[in-house]
């Protein structure tokens, strides 16, 4: 956490000269607790101060971004614990791990999988971002497959590897797609290190805990390497948390530098379903990036809905525009439903009418992105707001008859939006999944 206006006070020479442009250097301190200004506008600061201010300025999580152009990934730079406090800014990065033992074949196999891993959700395209190459043969090998690898994915690649011959040949081939780095150690630091500033290269730091993190991540940065990404190794789920959770508090709360990067958690379970938990349980507790094993649309599907409800902002819920919206060849006979401008109602209403094949209109009623029942109990979804967005959209204009579908939760405004209205008010079903037999049925 940034230091507040008074802490930044305490800092300052408190003469107020108002030579910054503010009338006492209390009101500067303010300002510069909301970076609406910068340090330089004081002169009389000492170099100490300085640092400290300069550091503070620093987001508390260091960016990192892994791969290039529109499949690169961007993790880090996070500013709160909880999501309901501001949002989670940058999505954790889902990847694969393939083994470089794998012959040609299965691995071409694996990752034509892994590129069509796309879906689409509530108007939004859902992806995957990384693909990571374990080495368990010679250096030639691993070499081999990062050229077969990077011919054959756009995502982001991984360097997984203990050898800094083979990570400098896998850099060599990646040159300009500003590939992830896997892993500096004690052990192996100092090659490393050279490796990630040579081709400034981004680096996961592996130590079994945050102790021996932050040593390495402390000698790392004293010799010009800061492009980190952590790690604390294979664990019991709760002891992973517990480090994950931690770094964040500390880096947060304390401004612990050492800690201020991205973490990385490595999910490679034999049951997929126990794999898929989790790597939801890092998902939802703080993993820059999780990398697994398991390749099953079912498995990511579930951890990139999950994913995209966590990144979304609690205090803006996804929304579609209001107005008018054909299903299908529509004509001037198709039934028109009404439901709410929330993504997810509309979407399902979307889905539904699709699947049942009957050309329709669908009104989306401006309710600032509310549900349908959270809207009708808010006063967003009533026969006044409806019948304006009837009248504004020219739903009366765009079909002949007069009827209107309105969500089963709602038929208690049947008898009021039809006076407001001057139609027919048909009762549609209480869930959406029940569309497709309604419409076959109607009329
Ligand atoms: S220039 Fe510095 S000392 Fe003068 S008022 Fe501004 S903050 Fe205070």
């Amino acid at each position: 956490m940034g230091l507040s206006g008074l802490d930044i006070y305490k800092l300052l020479p408190k003469t107020n000269c108002r030579e910054c442009g503010f009338a006492t250097c209390l009101a500067f301190a303010m300002q510069l607790a909301k970076k609406a200004v910068g340090i330089d506008k004081c002169p009389y600061l000492t170099a100490e101060v300085k640092e400290k201010l300069e550091a503070q300025a620093l987001p508390p999580i260091k960016l990192i971004s892994v791969g290039s152009g529109d499949k690169r990934l961007e993790i880090g730079n996070e500013t709160v614990m909880f999501r309901h406090e501001e949002k989670f800014y940058r999505p954790t990065g889902i990847g694969f791990i393939l083994e470089d033992a794998l012959t040609d074949s299965e691995i071409k196999t694996r990752l034509a999988k892994i590129n069509q891993l796309k879906f689409e959700r509530v108007g939004q395209s859902l992806e995957v971002n990384l693909v990571a190459i374990r080495q368990n043969k010679t250096s030639a090998r691993f070499i081999e497959v990062v050229k077969l690898v990077s011919a054959s994915t756009p995502l982001g690649i991984v360097l997984m590897s203990n050898d800094p011959q083979a990570l400098k040949g896998g850099l060599e081939i990646l040159k300009g797609k500003n590939p992830l780095l896997y892993h500096a150690t004690q052990e192996n630091l100092k090659a490393v290190a050279q490796l990630a500033k040579e081709y400034k290269a981004p680096l996961v730091v592996y130590s079994q805990d945050l102790e021996g993190v932050c040593a390495l991540t402390t000698a790392l940065a004293s010799q010009g390497v800061s492009d980190l990404v952590i790690e604390t190794g294979k664990k019991p789920v709760s002891e992973k948390i517990w480090d994950l959770t931690q770094s964040r508090r500390l880096a947060l709360k304390k401004s612990d530098r050492s800690l201020g990067y991205p973490s990385l958690t490595l999910v490679e379970q034999d049951d997929p379903y126990e794999e898929a938990q989790e790597a939801a349980s890092y998902i939802a507790k703080y993993a820059g990036i999780v990398l697994m094993k398991g390749i099953e649309a079912w498995q990511v599907l579930a951890l990139l809905t999950l994913r995209q409800n966590i990144y979304t902002d609690p205090q803006k819920p996804l929304q579609i525009e209001p107005k008018l919206y054909p299903i299908g060849q529509v004509n001037d006979k198709s039934p028109v439903l009404v439901t709410t401008n929330f993504s997810l109602s509309y979407y399902t209403v979307l889905g539904e009418v699709e699947a049942s094949k009957v050309p329709a209109y669908i009104v989306s009623v401006d309710t600032e992105g509310m549900s349908v029942l959270t809207a009708w109990a808010a006063e967003k979804f009533t026969p006044q707001k409806i019948s304006e967005s009837i009248n504004k959209f020219g739903v009366k204009e765009a079909v002949s008859h007069k009827q209107l579908v309105i969500p089963g939760y709602v038929a208690v405004m049947s008898g009021e939006l039809q006076d407001e209205s001057g139609l027919e008010i048909i009762v549609g079903p209480k869930e959406a999944a029940g569309i497709p037999s309604f419409l076959k049925n109607l009329h």
